[in-house]
């Protein structure tokens, strides 16, 4: 029965339930009369042919009109089993009886399997009783198939329902194309409300077609398992990652992202595949060709989007695989460029490019320079002077900014060591600090390293923190700060009033030094309400029992406005440019009158 439901046939049976109606097949014209007139007392309508050639022609023409055949083995023309045969091909259902003559029923177990014959008679028929019982049964039993078999439809309907409106990938646990799609255009939505972006990458494996091909298709499903666990394991958690279809992936990437990051994450699924994948314990070699779409246009929706990321994976894979291609042109040559800043940045850190200048703090009480805030520039053997607001952004977004803050540090401690060996009036020299290093927590041990080969005394140093990377670090739990202060290294928050920094968080992690940010200052004359929020910074970190200096100070009536309020250091262009140090020494000398 089970093989009957599987194989349904669309011309099958429609049992009518009232009035069968059922055809008779018999060379025999009195058999056939004999047959209807029993038929006829339990209300059967009955239709007769004379041999397979007019049932055939009968059936053909309508086959739902008949809820049962009665048909004969030997007859003219077309014979039983050959109208069986025929009659087969059309309805797989149809409740058939056959009648035969004595002795030919030694097939009829094959018959029965074959043609799926109800029932058999032989003739000459001697029990009406019989018959009408096998024919009774015989429509009950098609109607519980037909039934069943419809059951079966609308089961079958609902899965293919249940796998469309299902999540995920049956293979690999991702989520599939449509979830994917979902997630996107939500993501697009909320970016167009809060001005960020987003990127999609969207790779697939080279050759994938041959492995598929040489080994077969369930080797070439545990590939693209093992592909997307070993994608899987070095995406964020967060990142929404899908299969789209075949061998092809998709990986939305939110957030602040920028072509550097994508290319870092790029850069991380191609080498995910440099070791070999293992299929039978055999080692298979693969490659990926990655292309990236970054949310441009905001009009793009996020088929859109999925569709370009596609065009820009076709591009690198035109361009030799194993690689990886931005969507747009433009992008393509900003990653090339930040691409070739980054190596740039790391030959200039074995070259000595890099050199500190250094901008004095002037405390207003004393009239004198009591501070420097140590700036980097890459001085460039053809650019010339690049500053640190184009390579420092770049080299965030990777692990360069550690190797430069170290740099820095020690390049301020040998200089303090240098001033203290000649005997040079020492001041307090401040560097910046950049959050990721904060956040890696690569600070702390540098610093304690640094003053075990150095013979100064931390309180010559001062960490310039901003508002976000404090905020950011005390909310991971991140204490190093607490080790620093207690070191004696001095703690200032850069930047204040550009982040997010609550009073809350200034009474809780009181650090020397606040420094009001730029944009303050420069306003501070003609705009009343920049005016009183420095007031304010300032009146409420003397509270706090902090130091307060303001940057950007650029001509006198900043000045008077700043030490009317009190404001403990000024830096600024108004007394110094940034300098290198030989230039610095002797401002300080001639300003200090050493
Ligand atoms: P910042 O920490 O806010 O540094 C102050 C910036 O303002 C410096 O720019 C300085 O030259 C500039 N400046 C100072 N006074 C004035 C003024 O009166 N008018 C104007 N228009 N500008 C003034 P610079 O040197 O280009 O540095 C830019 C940023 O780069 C710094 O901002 C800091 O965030 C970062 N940076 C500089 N050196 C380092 C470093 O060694 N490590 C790290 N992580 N970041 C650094
Ligand atoms: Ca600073
Ligand atoms: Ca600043």
């Amino acid at each position: 029965m089970s093989n009957l439901l599987r194989e349904e046939n669309t011309n099958g049976l429609t049992t009518n339930t009232s009035n069968p109606n059922i055809l008779i097949v018999d060379d025999e014209p009195l058999i056939r009369e004999i047959l209807c007139e029993i038929l006829s007392t339990e209300e059967y309508t009955t239709e007769q042919a004379c041999d397979g050639v007019e049932a055939l022609e009968k059936f053909k023409q309508q086959p739902s009109s008949f809820d049962l055949l009665i048909i004969d083995l030997k007859m003219p023309r077309m014979d039983g089993m050959a109208l069986l045969a025929h009659i087969r091909k059309i309805s797989l259902t149809h409740p058939v009886i056959v009648l035969t003559g004595h002795g030919s029923l030694e097939n009829a177990y094959s018959l029965l399997q074959e043609y799926r014959i109800f029932d058999f008679f032989n003739k000459p028929l001697n029990s009406s009783d019989r018959l009408l019982f096998s024919v009774k049964n015989a429509l009950e039993k098609a109607q519980l198939i037909s039934k069943l078999m419809k059951l079966t439809k609308k089961l079958k309907l609902s899965n293919q329902k249940l796998t469309e409106l299902s999540s995920y990938d049956s293979l690999t646990g991702l989520y599939n194309r449509r979830m994917f799609v979902e997630y996107t255009s939500h993501a697009i939505a909320l970016v167009k409300r809060n001005n960020k972006s987003l990127g999609i990458l969207y790779f697939d494996l080279d050759d994938f077609k041959k492995v598929n091909d040489t080994y077969g298709h369930s080797i070439g499903d545990h590939l693209l398992i093992q592909v997307s666990d070993r994608v899987k394991s070095i995406v964020r958690e967060s990142d929404v990652f899908g299969r789209i279809g075949g061998d092809e992936f998709a990986l939305l990437i939110e957030g602040d992202i920028d072509s550097i990051e994508l290319i870092n994450i790029s850069k991380k699924i191609l080498n995910a595949f440099s070791k070999p994948m293992y299929l039978n314990k055999q080692p298979i070699y693969i490659t990926s060709s990655i292309g990236i779409a970054v949310l441009i246009d905001k009009k793009d929706t996020a088929e859109k989007l999925i569709q370009k990321a596609d065009t820009a994976m076709y591009n690198a894979k035109k361009s030799g695989r194993n690689c990886y291609m931005f969507y747009s042109d433009i992008m393509n040559k900003i990653a090339c460029a930040q691409l070739e800043m980054e190596s740039g940045i790391r030959n200039a850190l074995t070259n000595n490019e890099f050199s500190l200048y250094y901008q004095p703090k002037i405390d207003f009480k004393t009239g004198r320079i009591s501070g420097a805030e140590a700036l980097i520039r890459w001085i460039h053997p053809e650019k010339g002077i690049i500053s640190p607001g184009e390579f420092i952004p770049i080299a965030e977004k990777s692990d360069l900014i550690i190797d430069i803050g170290k740099w820095t540090r020690e390049t301020v401690l040998q200089q303090l060591v240098v001033w203290k060996n000649n005997n040079f009036p020492l001041i307090k020299i401040s560097v910046n600090v950049s959050g990721k290093e904060f956040v890696k927590r690569e600070v702390l041990q540098h610093l304690l390293d640094m003053f075990m080969k150095y013979d100064i005394s931390p309180s010559w140093l001062e960490l310039e923190i901003t508002e976000d990377t404090l905020i950011k670090s005390v909310e991971e739990g991140n204490t190093d700060y607490r080790v620093i202060q207690g070191m004696d290294v001095g703690l200032a928050i850069d930047d204040f009033g550009t982040g997010y920094c609550s009073l809350g968080y200034l009474k809780e992690y009181p650090f020397e030094t606040l420094k009001i940010d730029k944009s303050f200052i420069d306003n501070v004359i003609h705009n009343e309400r920049d005016a009183s929020i420095v007031r304010t910074i300032i009146a409420m970190a003397h509270n706090l029992n902090m130091s307060v200096v303001a940057e950007g100070v650029e001509n006198e009536e900043q000045r008077n406005f700043l030490v009317d309020n009190n404001c403990d250091l000024l830096q600024g262009f108004f007394y110094s440019k940034p300098q290198p140090i030989d230039q610095f020494e002797n401002f300080i000398k001639s300003f200090n009158e050493i």
